[in-house]
């Protein structure tokens, strides 16, 4: 089911409790800013998810409320993720499913980045 991305952060999430170490998670990648791992469902050969550590329910609140440090810290966690992975010569998707018409199920911002085979064009049907 997708989410109010409207509504207040809600800290029960799953990304909420693997940031709090109650739910595995298969990390890549975590800095003050960030954390990295494995999506459980993955949608691609390569499918990770990277998330800020703060209190954040999508792109809109992020953008509003974390501070600078924050900001930088995560859009530069996404990049270190894709030189890690060896993505930027043969490319990769980066996306953030947002709310509702989003359809975002995890009430907590997350970048998808999506690699290792030919992704086509995108659908946003
Ligand atoms: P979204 O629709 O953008 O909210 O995507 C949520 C993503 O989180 C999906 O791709 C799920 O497969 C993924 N996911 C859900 N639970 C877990 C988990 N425990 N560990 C890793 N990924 C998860």
């Amino acid at each position: 089911m997708p989410i109010d991305a409207t509504q207040p952060y809600n800290d029960s999430n799953i990304f909420a409790r693997i940031l709090r170490g109650e739910l595995p998670a298969k990390t890549v990648y975590e800095d003050e800013f960030a954390l990295a791992f494995h999506d459980i469902n993955p949608q691609a050969p390569l499918h990770i998810l990277v998330i800020p550590k703060g209190a954040y329910v999508s792109w809109d609140d992020f953008s509003a409320r974390a501070s600078d440090a924050e900001i930088a810290g995560f859009v530069r966690a996404v990049g270190q993720v894709a030189r890690d992975h060896g993505l930027v010569a043969p490319g990769y998707r980066l996306l953030a499913n947002i709310g509702v018409d989003g359809h975002q199920e995890i009430p907590h911002l997350h970048a998808h980045i999506f690699a290792g085979h030919p992704l086509g064009p995108m659908l946003a049907r």
